[in-house]
């Protein structure tokens, strides 16, 4: 079994720049988001049975899902949140291991910004958090993705809070500084990755 070293923090906090910062250094990335995407892609199984449920509106005009519209559809409906849920988790996890199972490299870095919200911390060997003050994050995805204050909120309160997330972590990468400040710290512990891959006997 691959070591799985799982790769969280909050919006904005710098997972996807932490990340390139590891892949440039030779690591695998499996990216959950990028993964929940796949699974409905058009001609999938899961995305004909979200069409059956919620109607051809739930698609763009190109054929693909329609995830703000998916998203506020099972926020006003829990049986519909449990129905997708059910869907796709199973979905989600299968790829997710294949994934796993076909990379290369000696340890995956596994890119899951949900991971405490959906209790998955046990599917890792090992946690790293990156962390900035919520001011600093809510700064930063304010100038990337141009949305309102206001939805910044409602994101934050549907996540853990930052104390929740780093009291699971094993390692932390403060990225409160300039971007280039975190090479150093990735390098150090892609190295350490390795090591602990290298002697790892994992049981599942
Ligand atoms: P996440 O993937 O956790 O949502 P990103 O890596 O996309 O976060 O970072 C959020 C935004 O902040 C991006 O626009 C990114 O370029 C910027 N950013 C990341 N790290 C830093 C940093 N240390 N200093 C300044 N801006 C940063």
């Amino acid at each position: 079994m691959r070591y799985i070293v799982a790769l969280t923090g909050g919006i904005g906090s710098g997972k996807s720049t932490v990340a390139n910062a590891f892949a440039a250094l030779g690591a695998t990335i499996v990216d959950a988001d990028i993964i929940a995407r796949q699974v409905v892609e058009p001609g999938s199984d899961a995305l004909r049975a979200i069409q059956a449920r919620f109607g051809a509106g739930i698609l763009l005009p190109d054929g693909r899902l329609h995830r703000a519209l998916l998203r506020q559809r099972v926020f006003s409906s829990p049986a519909d949140k449990n129905w997708l849920n059910r869907l796709l988790h199973p979905l989600i996890q299968q790829e997710t291991r294949q994934q796993m199972a076909r990379a290369s490299g000696h340890y995956v870095l596994w890119v899951v910004p949900l991971l405490v919200e959906n209790q998955l911390q046990s599917q890792a060997d090992r946690i790293l958090v990156v962390d900035v003050p919520t001011e600093v994050q809510i700064a930063r995805t304010l100038s990337r993705d141009g949305i309102s204050p206001g939805q910044i909120k409602n994101i934050l309160a549907a996540q853990v809070s930052r104390e929740q997330r780093l009291a699971c972590a094993d390692d932390i990468i403060d990225n409160s500084g300039r971007p280039e400040a975190i090479t150093a710290e990735v390098a150090k512990l892609h190295h350490r990755y390795l090591q602990l891959a290298a002697s790892a006997t994992r049981q599942d």
